[in-house]
Parts: C-alpha cells; structure tokens; sequence
C-alpha cells in the first residue's frame, strides 16, 4: 500500500480539526507522559477526584447510613447501567454495574447453561484458546464444579467457530474484541450462527465498551459483561456491569443468590425469592465509593458519541500502523492486528522478538503500552484523550529505540506486565 508521506505537523492539523480534541481537557494526565494503555486503565477523569472527595467527606462522613437512602447509593448498580446502556445498544432496566467482570461471567454463564437444562444433550461451552484467560477459568470453573459433564471446548482460530457449534454446544462465550491482538468479532453473525446452532451467547465486552459500537439488542445477544475500568475510565477495580435483556430477565437465575438480588431485601425473608427484572444479577452490598466514580467517565461519554468515538480510533489506529510501518520499516515487527476496519478494536498489537525489553524501554521514555505474551507490545487508543500528534511522538520515540537497540533483554518483569 502507498501511504502518504506524513509530518508531525500533519498530525498537528489533524488535532485541530479533531471534534473530540476538547474532551482531553476533562481529564488528568500527567505531562511528558503518552498514555497509551487506557484500554488496561483508563485516565482519570478530572472530575473523579471531587466526586470521591463528595462520596468520602459528605455522603460518607456526614450523612453517614442514610446516605444508602438519601445519596441514591442503593440505586447506583441500575442507575449507573441505565447510563452505560446506550453505549451497548441495550435498553434501560437491562444493565448493573456490579461485582467484577469474572463474577458477571460467572453469573452470565450459569444462566445461559441453565437457559439450555432441558437439553441434556447440551453439554460444550464453546469459547477461544486466545480468549483473555479469566473467561476460560471461569467457565472451567463453573463446568468442573456443576459436574454434570459439561465441558470446554477451545478453538484456535474464529473460522473454526462455526464448524464446532452443534447439537452439543450449549454456550457460545465469546470475548468481542480480543484483548491481546485487538480482533474484532462479527457479533451479529456469530450470534446468529449460535442460535441456528440451538446455542446462547454470552459476549465479553471488556474491550468493546467505550471502545467500538456495540449493538447487543441488534446482534440478538443473550448475555454479556464487561469492565468499566478500560475504556470506560471508571478507575482501577471499577465494579464491571452485566447485561440481561427483558426477554431473558423472568428466567434469568444464578447461584450467586446474595441478598440484593431478593424480591425485598429489607424483608429479611429467611429464604430467598429473585427480584422482578435486572436486580436479580446484583449479590450483595457494593464497594460504593468505588461505584460512584463510574459515572465522572460515563459523564465523558455523555459529550460525544460512538459513532464519532469510532471514527476517531479507526483515524489513530490507521495512523499508527501506517507510522510504525514506514517509519520502523527494517526492524523485525510483526501487526497482529487485522487491517480491516470492521475486524479491529481500538488497540493495535505489534510483536517484536524482544517485545517485553522494547516496551519497558518504551514505558522509562514516557510512552506507556504495554506487553502481552508471546511477544506483543500493545498499543490502546482511546480518543477521548489521546491525541494525533501523541501517535507520531509514540512512534518517533519508538522508532529511536530500535534504531538505537536501546532496550534492555535482560530487564526484569514486574508482577503487573
Ligand atoms: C480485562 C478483562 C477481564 C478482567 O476481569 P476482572 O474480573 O475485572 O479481573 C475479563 N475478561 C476480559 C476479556 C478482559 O479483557
């Protein structure tokens, strides 16, 4: 393909003629620093700091208990999912923001297995090797402990999915966006595909909200989770969310049968009875002050739209991979990332033979990615804040490092990668 030649100060223009270019403003990052992994942790959005202050000093500190009433903590999981919901495609009273994205698929796929009980011949939950591996140990987790033969089956490729789905397959569980090489799937087919099979699907939308358009009541979905903490920007541990649709939500059931999921918890009823809708996927009390900053990012959200968002990462995505190619022509990397725009996220996922060494050179010069085994340097844009002139810093700097062989193969890990 022939690029155009492009300048720093190309990418200049194209930030002041960003639509989205005003909405850095409203975060906080620190200066000389390209940030470059808001799809691991989204920055902070500015207003998070007021609102923890508001939470800690006043709802907490002086209003005390009644804050659970007067403060509306005890409705944030449906306040807060009726929020986000818009960005999924799905409708209010469909959402929670709650527990962790592990616990939520957990909650998700127990209700899709028990959704296919009557079908005993429905025993394989179908999901990805390259799936991000929390998905895989759930559903093992889930499938050993139910033991009624229920297993997992993984494939190494998405062409294989349609040929595995069958009379056996029970659960199609599918991360939409895959974490570590930005592969996006066609939900809409997959999930069609699936229910021709006679299978539910759960989605993982954990690198899809925020991120991409998704559309869960047009893809005919049955299920899905996601994080808030990525793209989201709702802060580290942010409680994650879970989508039931209203056709799925009378038969919805899940062992996690924790008092906020009860008909009236206040009643203290010594036995347990499902609420009516969406509140019977919440289990128990939440981290609040944690909860409550989920809302500064979704404020972020409420400025703009997907479609813009889109445009946007697909303008820093293209920009990027054309970048690395011609300025890092010679060096040995490797896009892992599909070139097609409806197959890509908004990460871009290069491998270099000392990937782990170059990124942590990359992390000591400013610009923050980071590293995914085997040998994935990965890089997430996010257009609320990331700007076109930091896609040619990012790769000027990267550029410098190869050229230079200026990175350490011998550098040591950290617990966090
Ligand atoms: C980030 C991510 C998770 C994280 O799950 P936690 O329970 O928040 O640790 C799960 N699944 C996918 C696909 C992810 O990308």
């Amino acid at each position: 393909m022939n690029h155009p030649v492009l300048t720093r100060a190309d990418c200049l223009a194209r930030d002041a003629a960003d639509p989205l270019a005003a909405l850095r403003e409203r975060f906080d990052l620190p200066a000389g620093t390209i940030y470059l992994d808001g799809n691991s942790l989204g920055a902070r959005p500015k207003a998070a700091l007021a609102r923890a202050q508001q939470v800690i000093a006043q709802e907490w500190g002086k209003d005390l208990i009644t804050s659970w009433n007067t403060a509306g903590w005890f409705e944030m999981p449906r306040r807060l999912g009726d929020r986000l919901a818009p960005l999924l495609g799905a409708h209010a009273g469909e959402v929670v923001v709650t527990d962790t994205t592990s616990v939520n698929l957990f909650k998700a796929l127990a209700a899709a297995l028990a959704l296919q009980a009557p079908h005993a011949e429905r025993r394989t939950i179908v999901t990805e090797r390259s799936n991000f591996p929390t998905d895989i140990y759930m559903a093992e987790g889930l499938a050993g402990w139910l033991q009624r033969g229920y297993t997992v089956r993984l494939v190494d490729t998405p062409e294989e999915i349609p040929a595995v789905l069958g009379p056996d397959t029970a659960v199609l569980m599918l991360t939409h966006v895959n974490y570590r090489t930005g592969l996006q799937h066609d939900m809409a087919a997959l999930t069609a595909l699936a229910h021709r099979a006679g299978a539910v699907t759960v989605w993982d939308l954990a690198h899809s909200a925020g991120a991409v358009p998704v559309d869960l009541h047009e893809a005919n979905a049955d299920f899905a989770v996601g994080c808030t903490y990525k793209y989201l920007n709702g802060g580290p541990g942010a409680p994650a969310f879970i989508w039931v649709p209203r056709r799925h939500q009378a038969t919805f059931t899940q062992p996690l049968s924790g008092w906020w999921g009860h008909a009236t918890p206040f009643a203290m009823a010594s036995s347990f009875t499902a609420g009516e809708g969406i509140g019977r996927a919440l289990c128990g009390t939440q981290p609040v002050v944690s909860l409550a900053l989920v809302e500064c990012g979704l404020d972020v959200f409420g400025a703009t739209d997907m479609h813009a968002i889109r445009t946007k990462s697909l303008a820093l995505t293209d920009l990027f991979i054309a970048l690395v190619e011609s300025r890092c022509a010679g060096h040995p990397l490797g896009l892992v990332t599909p070139r097609e725009h409806p197959r890509r996220g908004s990460h871009v996922s290069f491998t270099h033979p000392h990937g782990y060494a170059v990124m942590q050179a990359l992390i000591a010069r400013g610009v923050i990615g980071d590293y995914r085994e085997p040998a994935i340097m990965r890089f997430g844009f996010t257009p609320l804040y990331t700007s076109f002139t930091e896609v040619w810093d990012a790769v000027d700097v990267l550029k410098g490092i190869l050229d230079e062989e200026a990175y350490d193969v011998n550098a040591a890990r950290g617990a966090v990668t």
